[in-house]
């Protein structure tokens, strides 16, 4: 059984079981290629090969859902016969009865075990084997009774042709292959015999003949209708597949600032939520949780000197700074607007949290962007921090608060410096 991703709705992948019958489209199946298909005329012979391959894994599954059934039904079939010797040839019940048992029974079962450790070909050998032995007894009963009563079981041939060529899960080739077989097995036990035997039952493999003859396009038009199914299963699941890129790509698009390419504000409210908030097990109950407003200093001149595509290369330098710092940390950050990022951790304590700040400070404090040819250029930022421990539940607007608060303070001191609110201090100074 396979496995199968998809989105759930805020984004995240999942994974749940393939169903029976359903099936992965391997990568290098392309829509157009399942396209180039016209389902009324284009020959299996003509698909491209990498369909091709999966169309006969999808026969070989079929052949493994349907074995038990067919394997039980044909041993059910053939035991029941029994009851017809009783009848009509009570003198060979033993040796029908030792011939069933020994020539069909042990092929189903060597089937439904093949089945069972996946050897596929001894189970394709099988589904065929174990009707053809059945006739070979059949015939073998046959050719012993008396000349009047023979067609009639000879007649039973006949009929499990027909019906193998409507219930076995070959191809139509094979199919083929098993009447070809099934009609050579029972000429050569009919000749085995004189070939005055054969040449008395020529009207019953005449008939036989015919069954084959007449059930093989209705098997044909079986195995169109399951090619022109499986293209049309393997058409939608593609489709979902590109759904799903689709939709990924877009969900990846929405949480992504455009210029710098790290996460937006949207991506970092919803990590701060789960990562931060809600870390699992790494999470202590007596962390604090560190929320940073990330401000360049002086941006505008920055512009203003070296121009705007400078200023946006600054901007992404720094912001893959900011990536590989609170990755390192196990923190978030984001961009939150303009000049400015947002940042969370969660740490043992405040002290590991400004120490985290500090460092931050420093970094991009040594951030060189190109300005020119020749010349590169520094920014500093000023860094607002708000922290809280885990346990006080504080809503991130409140952080935010915080921090806004501690930056503006940082501003106002001279810029390139961290500042800090710290909970207890923050409720203290409201009224
Ligand atoms: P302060 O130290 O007080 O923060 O001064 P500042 O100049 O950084 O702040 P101010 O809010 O006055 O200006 C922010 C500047 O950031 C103005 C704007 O040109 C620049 N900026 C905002 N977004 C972008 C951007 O995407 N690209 C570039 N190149 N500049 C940007
Ligand atoms: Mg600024
Ligand atoms: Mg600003």
């Amino acid at each position: 059984m396979g496995v199968m991703e998809t989105l759930a709705p805020n984004g995240d992948a999942i994974n749940f079981p393939i169903e029976e019958g359903q099936f992965v489209v391997p990568v290098g199946i392309e829509a157009e290629m399942v396209d180039s298909i016209d389902r009324g005329g284009t020959r299996i012979y003509s698909w491209p090969k990498a369909i091709v391959d999966l169309y006969h894994d999808e026969i070989v599954r079929r052949l493994y859902r349907e074995q038990h059934f067919l394997f039980l039904l044909g041993l059910l079939m053939c035991l029941a016969t029994v009851a017809i010797d009783v009848i009509f040839n009570p003198a060979m019940v033993k040796e029908g009865v030792t011939l069933r048992v020994l020539g069909v029974a042990p092929l189903t079962i060597l089937g439904l075990y093949a089945g069972a450790r996946g050897w596929t070909h001894l189970l394709a050998f099988c589904v065929g084997a174990a009707p053809i032995a059945f006739i070979a007894v059949i015939v073998h009963l046959a050719v012993h009774l008396p000349p009047d009563i023979a067609p009639r079981y000879l007649l039973a041939t006949t009929l499990l042709v027909g019906l193998a060529n409507i219930m076995l899960p070959y191809s139509l080739r094979g199919l083929v292959i098993f009447d070809v077989t099934a009609l050579l097995v029972t000429a050569a036990m009919l000749t085995l015999n004189g070939i005055a035997t054969l040449a008395y039952h020529a009207d019953t493999v005449f008939i036989f003949i015919l069954v084959a003859a007449a059930t093989l396009p209705i098997a044909a038009r079986f195995e169109k209708f399951r090619q022109n199914n499986f293209l049309l299963t393997l058409r939608a699941r593609i489709s979902s597949r590109e759904l799903l890129k689709a939709n990924r790509a877009l969900i990846k698009l929405s949480k992504t600032d455009p210029l710098t390419g790290i996460p937006n504000r949207r991506c970092f409210e919803h990590e701060f939520d789960t990562s931060i908030i809600a870390p699992g097990e790494r999470g202590r109950a007596a962390d604090q949780i560190g929320l940073m407003m990330i401000d360049l200093d002086h941006f505008k001149a920055f512009n203003d000197a070296h121009g705007h595509q400078a200023g946006d290369s600054c901007l992404k330098l720094v912001a893959h700074s900011l990536v590989d710092i609170f990755d390192e940390v196990g923190g978030i950050v984001a961009r939150y607007g303009g000049e400015e990022f947002i940042a969370a951790v969660r740490m043992r304590d405040s002290a590991a949290i400004n120490a985290t700040a500090e460092d931050v400070r420093q970094i991009v404090a040594s951030v060189l962007t190109p300005v020119s040819q020749s010349d590169r250029s520094l920014v500093t930022a000023s860094i607002g921090v708000g922290i809280a421990p885990a346990s006080a539940m504080l809503a991130r607007e409140e952080l935010i608060e915080m921090a806004d608060a501690a930056l503006y303070s940082g501003k106002d001191g001279g810029r390139n410096r961290v500042e800090v609110v710290e909970a207890e201090a923050a409720f203290s100074i409201r009224p």
